[in-house]
């Protein structure tokens, strides 16, 4: 699955929020101040050209008075031109391209790279004469101030950037902390299979608390259910085992003391042997419920692995030689010592040895290492059977589940690795598959020496 995580979408969204009204903010305020900037130039631009038109229409002679006219008055320069729009008198700035065509009466927006200007103009007649009255506003100003705070917006925007992502990141990854504790919880859940765990109560009532009570309800709400089925599981196999027993006894009794022929005896011999599988069956389901609603209580002891290892093989060497299947044992130590359940591990044993020899291939061998590492000791059961197909191999440890009927023994029940799994973890150990279609398997279980 493709990592996304919340916390970086949420992050990545919110600085790029906060950039764009940051931007929208500034453009609205560079916009607006123009806008008045511009309006009140106009205004005062129109005003000073015709106050400066009013003084002009009262002057009689035109040539010697014009020299004392003001040319510049709250920020707008005037001038004045004869008919020909040659400059008589008044002034410019610098910047400004005195061959901008006379527009009378009319405002005038000039916006070029080295200057901004509004210009009014107006046509005049004194004394008989053409004259022309030019008024400049110059909005530099402005146009510099936008300029220069777009540079400085461009310069910390990087920064802005990344202030906004930091500390938008920690916040988000505090709000959403809780998360990552109910994550963190499901993950311990899952790994230990202990349904009595139970979130912090939330400190606060929000969303967060909301969910995490919601969670603690779903689990004392799974933990009921489990029980209950569990305590169904062991009552169930609990009253079945007497009536198997009984089936289990009158069958021997028949078939060792009576006179029965051959296809009687038969046909008791095939219930026999399905009262046994069946009486194995249930005391793996009493163990898995005792195992499930911790009412098993292991009795650790000292055993020597070797020497139970040695017992399992013996035991199931008449039925490894039904198949002409070898079984040997490989170690360097005469003995090897650690703390266990022996009843559990003998199970654990006889479980994976039976499964060697049920898929292991007609002829073949099955064979055991043995090796201690430090505190460890490590246990390799090799077959060369059927091998299990590499999809099926993380789902063979479930209870129940066994790979299609062509893989399965006849007399399984699809609880014998689960019970393996479970006595393993019970010591603080694991259990490694190596498998391959038609060319066998290899289980390896490592246990710690003493329990820790
Ligand atoms: P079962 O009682 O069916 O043997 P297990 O839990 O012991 O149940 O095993 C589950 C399934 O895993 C089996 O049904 C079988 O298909 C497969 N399996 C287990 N051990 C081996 C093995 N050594 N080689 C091939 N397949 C195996």
């Amino acid at each position: 699955m493709k990592q996304n995580w919340i916390k970086q979408k949420i992050t990545a969204w919110y600085t790029a929020i906060v950039i764009a009204v940051i931007l929208v903010v500034v453009i609205g305020i560079l916009y607006v101040t123009e806008y008045y900037v511009v309006k009140e130039a106009r205004l005062e631009l129109q005003d000073e050209v015709s106050d400066f038109y009013k003084e002009l229409n009262k002057l009689q002679d035109t040539s010697s008075e014009l020299l004392e006219l003001r040319y510049y008055d709250d920020g707008v320069v005037l001038s004045i031109y004869d008919a020909g729009k040659k400059m008589l008198d008044g002034f410019y700035p610098d910047e400004f391209d005195i061959s901008t065509p006379f527009k009378d009466g009319q405002v005038q927006e000039i916006r070029e790279e080295d200057g901004y200007f509004m210009i009014s103009d107006r046509r005049i007649e004194v004394g008989g004469e053409e004259y022309w009255i030019r008024g400049i506003y110059t909005l530099n100003l402005l146009q510099g101030m936008s300029r220069k705070l777009l540079n400085y917006m461009a310069l910390i925007a990087p920064f802005m950037l990344l202030i906004t992502g930091f500390v938008g990141y920690r916040m988000i990854r505090k709000a959403l902390h809780p998360i990552y504790d109910l994550t963190t919880m499901a993950k311990d859940i899952t790994s230990s299979l202990d349904l009595s765990l139970r979130l912090p109560e939330p400190k606060t009532a929000d969303e967060m608390g909301y969910l995490t009570e919601t969670f603690n309800y779903m689990l004392r709400h799974l933990e009921d259910m489990f029980k209950r089925e569990t305590r169904f599981t062991a009552d169930a196999a609990h009253e079945l085992r007497t009536p198997i027993s009984v089936i289990i006894s009158h069958c021997e009794y028949c078939l060792e003391d009576l006179e029965l022929t051959g296809e009687v005896r038969e046909e008791l011999e095939i219930i026999c042997k399905k009262a046994r599988n069946m009486s194995e069956l249930v005391s793996q389901l009493l163990m898995i419920a005792r195992a499930e609603n911790g009412t098993y209580r292991p009795e650790y002891e000292k055993t020597d692995l070797i020497l139970l290892t040695d017992t399992v093989l013996g035991e199931l060497r008449e039925k490894a030689r039904k198949k002409n299947i070898t079984l040997s044992l490989s170690t360097r130590m005469s003995n090897m010592e650690i703390t266990c359940d022996f009843n559990l591990i003998m199970q654990m044993l006889v479980n994976l040895i039976d499964n060697a020899i049920n898929y292991g291939r007609d002829g073949g061998k099955v064979e055991v290492f043995m090796e201690e590492k430090e505190q460890q000791v490590s246990i390799r059961i090799k077959d060369d059977g059927i091998g299990i197909p590499r999809e099926e191999q993380s789902k063979i440890w479930n209870r129940f589940y066994r790979v299609d009927a062509s893989h399965s023994a006849e007399s399984g029940s699809g609880l014998g690795l689960f019970m393996v799994k479970w006595i393993v973890e019970l010591h603080k150990g694991t259990i490694e598959l190596k498998s391959m279609p038609e060319l066998g398997s290899i289980f390896t279980v490592t246990l710690p020496k003493d329990i820790p």
